[in-house]
């Protein structure tokens, strides 16, 4: 008995692979994959060709546009990298060992923090002097260490528009003056960066620019 097939279709002129699984369920069933670009079909065991094909072309090119708006582009795609929120050929990048491309990252990155901060930092009246360090968090941004007089950026920053990052850094720095999330510190982040909402927002959403 049939299973799974793997078929092409063609959707506006373009060919895409469709993974069909005939299951025992009363109805039919999509999903799309943004990142392979491969649709998976679920369908009911005696399902025809036609049938599941007429389904696919009603409904397939509207579910791609959907995941593909929520669906970022790859950060790192061969020689090719979102730098500040653009995306740039560096040459031989995919051939470098992966050291040597972390390591441009970071210094890349490093290299607008600095200065970023130290203005910001000037804008803001922040006293103390922080060491800034990068490191490939994926749980948070930043990182305010008063104590240890460090803030921490995530090496994944440097894909975003540097108007986003400068939001985060403004973040880190309204730290120094409240340690909390509390009212009294975003009113401090709200009055450097009147746009913190939306900048924000393209973070959580992957959106680089
Ligand atoms: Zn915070």
């Amino acid at each position: 008995m049939r299973q799974s097939e793997v078929w092409k279709i063609n959707l506006e002129g373009e060919e895409f692979s469709v993974l069909v699984n005939y299951r025992p369920r009363r109805s039919l069933g999509l999903r799309y994959d943004g990142q392979k670009k491969i649709f998976t079909c679920n369908v009911p065991t005696r399902t025809s060709r036609k049938n599941i094909e007429a389904f696919l072309s009603k409904y397939g090119q509207n579910l791609k546009r959907r995941v593909e708006e929520r669906t970022p582009p790859k950060a790192i795609e061969g020689d090719f990298v979102y730098l500040f929120g653009e995306r740039k050929e560096i040459p031989s990048f995919s051939s470098w060992k992966e050291r040597k491309q972390k390591d441009y990252l970071k210094k890349t990155l490093l290299s607008f923090l600095e200065e970023n901060v130290s203005q910001w930092a000037k804008i803001m009246k922040v006293q103390t002097p922080y060491q800034i360090k990068i490191r490939p968090m994926k749980s948070r941004w930043g990182v305010n260490n008063k104590t240890k007089k460090s803030l921490t950026f995530s090496l994944l920053l440097l894909h975003y528009s540097k108007e986003i990052i400068e939001s985060v850094v403004v973040h880190e720095l309204a730290h120094d003056f409240v340690m909390n999330h509390s009212q009294d510190f975003y009113s401090i982040v709200y009055h450097y960066c009147p746009d913190y909402r939306e900048r924000h927002a393209k973070l959580r959403k992957g959106k680089y620019a």
